[in-house]
């Protein structure tokens, strides 16, 4: 839900004289490892100003499945990077939901759905999960197994109708990661025997829409809730940038911002107020973090195109542009601001750029 007032007391972290870092190396961080399998975040704890939104970077193995939990304090977004990957969520209704996801398609699950998320194939699978909050801790999920392991056999053997000794052999501990042979290509029926099908679904194709708007210097795809209804309190965004190209200065007014670069090298500008600047570079694999209603900029920096994933803790994005700002104000008043003559005001663009190119 959006909360138009989240932002209104000062937050301690933002009212100094100097900005806080924004910035995140999450794909060099170490996180937490299986074999080839590994779940990197970056929480308030590793990246103090994120206080709206959490993300971790997620690779499995074929056989591994991040097991059965939920998220007692957010809501989970998720795109997959490579591979492919299957997920099971379940609902207060008691509807599920099965879906095979491609490189470039978007998972939503709502704050406290139960899920899991397994590899499909041969080849191992890659996402960014992506949470509306900040406290969130990959960590500190609830788990099937962490749960059952520390519930007294006797009342497992009561709740679900088996001898206390069945449970001898059941994991004491949260497993995280489980492994198992790759599951079938065709999506069985749950235990129950049929599929009580969610109403709304849980998957939406991003890269595989056309883009939400082009640009002579980059390539922008968007889902908000208006494209993907389940997506309440989330919109995401994959921008491409061609080298030079800038995503022109702007603001966020009802939402923060979260950052992964998947590809290239960017400059993140990012202004505070009080004449509070910071500017960070941001590499392949790196966060960056803007907090709600903070001017910035990104421009790829690098010689190759640059593509970067983006969300928003809104449904319903917004954003005004620094040029759409100047096209929807007087020149008397720009040149007075400015001090300036009447030429160079005539000189600003008269429409919304959005991406600039070279
Ligand atoms: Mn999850
Ligand atoms: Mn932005």
């Amino acid at each position: 839900m959006d909360d138009p007032f989240k932002n209104n007391v000062p937050d301690p972290l933002l009212s100094g004289d100097t900005l806080p870092t924004f910035k995140f190396e999450l794909e060099k961080s170490q996180g937490r490892v299986d074999g080839g399998s590994f779940g990197k975040e970056a929480t308030v704890e590793q990246l103090p100003i994120s206080k709206g939104l959490a993300g971790v970077s997620m690779r499995l193995e074929p056989g591994v499945t991040r097991e059965l939990h939920w998220h007692a304090t957010a809501a989970e977004w998720a795109f997959v990077l490579q591979g492919r990957c299957r997920t099971t969520v379940i609902g207060p209704d008691g509807n599920s939901e099965f879906d095979d996801f491609d490189a470039g398609d978007v998972w939503y699950f709502p704050r406290g759905h139960g899920h899991s998320i397994e590899c499909l194939g041969d080849k191992p699978c890659q996402f960014i999960l992506i949470f509306d909050n900040g406290y969130f801790s990959e960590f500190g999920t609830f788990s099937v197994t962490d749960w059952l392991g520390h519930t007294p056999k006797e009342l497992l053997a009561k709740n679900l109708g088996l001898a206390e000794n069945a449970f001898a052999n059941f994991p004491k501990q949260e497993a995280y990661f489980t492994h198992g042979a790759p599951p079938p290509e065709k999506i069985p029926a749950p235990h129950q025997g049929e599929l009580r099908a969610s109403p709304q679904t849980h998957k939406y194709r991003l890269l595989a829409q056309e883009p939400y708007s082009t640009h002579r210097g980059g390539t922008e795809w968007r889902v908000g809730q208006a494209q993907f209804p389940i997506s309440a309190t989330m919109t995401g965004v994959v921008l491409d940038l061609l080298p030079g190209a800038l995503r022109e200065l702007h603001w966020h007014p009802t939402s923060d911002e979260w950052q992964y670069v998947v590809n290239g090298e960017i400059s993140v500008t990012m202004f505070g107020s009080q004449g509070r600047y910071r500017i960070e570079t941001l590499n392949a694999g790196d966060v960056g973090y803007i907090p709600q209603g903070f001017g910035h900029s990104i421009e790829n920096i690098g010689n190759s195109a640059a593509r970067i994933l983006i969300a928003f803790n809104t449904g319903n994005y917004q954003a005004i542009d620094l040029t759409q700002w100047l096209a929807g104000t007087p020149d008397y008043l720009l040149r007075d601001h400015f001090n300036q003559a009447a030429e160079t005001i005539q000189q600003f663009p008269k429409r919304d750029l959005f991406v600039v190119p070279t």
